[in-house]
């Protein structure tokens, strides 16, 4: 059980620096902070997700807005040369994260998928992070410990 009070949650997010950090390597931390115990990159399971949680049976995919398409996101612009290359590209992009997610599923994870823009206020994405991770699989006799 979580045994943070949120004075002491939001103490160890404002030691988490935000600067010159990559996406991924942000929300490890943050999640190591919470007290969450997880693996990286394990490539057996669909389009290698950045974080697994075996406990929580929860993967997480942390995509750049602009090569991942954030929807109605300022990152997620479009070039103005090569038009169409870049939309193909896109689709492409959009079209593997969905399937990735599906096979996720059907192999019986949860996944969640965390956007670049999303770890530059930590405070609120630990807070929707928690929020997934907290609701626990009915029936889930594996937890232990
Ligand atoms: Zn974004």
């Amino acid at each position: 059980m979580d045994v943070h009070t949120p004075e002491q949650r939001s103490f160890n997010m404002s030691r988490i620096r935000s600067k010159n950090t990559k996406p991924e390597l942000l929300v490890r931390r943050l999640l190591h902070h919470m007290g969450y115990r997880f693996r990286l990159h394990r490539r057996e399971l669909p389009g290698s997700p950045d974080v697994v949680l075996p406990r929580h049976h929860v993967l997480i995919y942390v995509h750049g807005c602009f090569w991942h398409r954030h929807e109605g996101c300022r990152f997620a612009t479009i070039p103005s040369t090569n038009t169409e290359k870049w939309q193909r590209k896109f689709q492409e992009n959009i079209l593997r994260d969905h399937k990735n997610r599906e096979d996720a599923q059907r192999l019986g994870w949860r996944s969640i998928v965390v956007w670049e823009c999303e770890t530059r206020n930590l405070e609120l994405l630990a807070f929707r992070l928690d929020a997934v991770l907290r609701q626990q699989t009915e029936g889930d006799g594996n937890a232990c410990g």
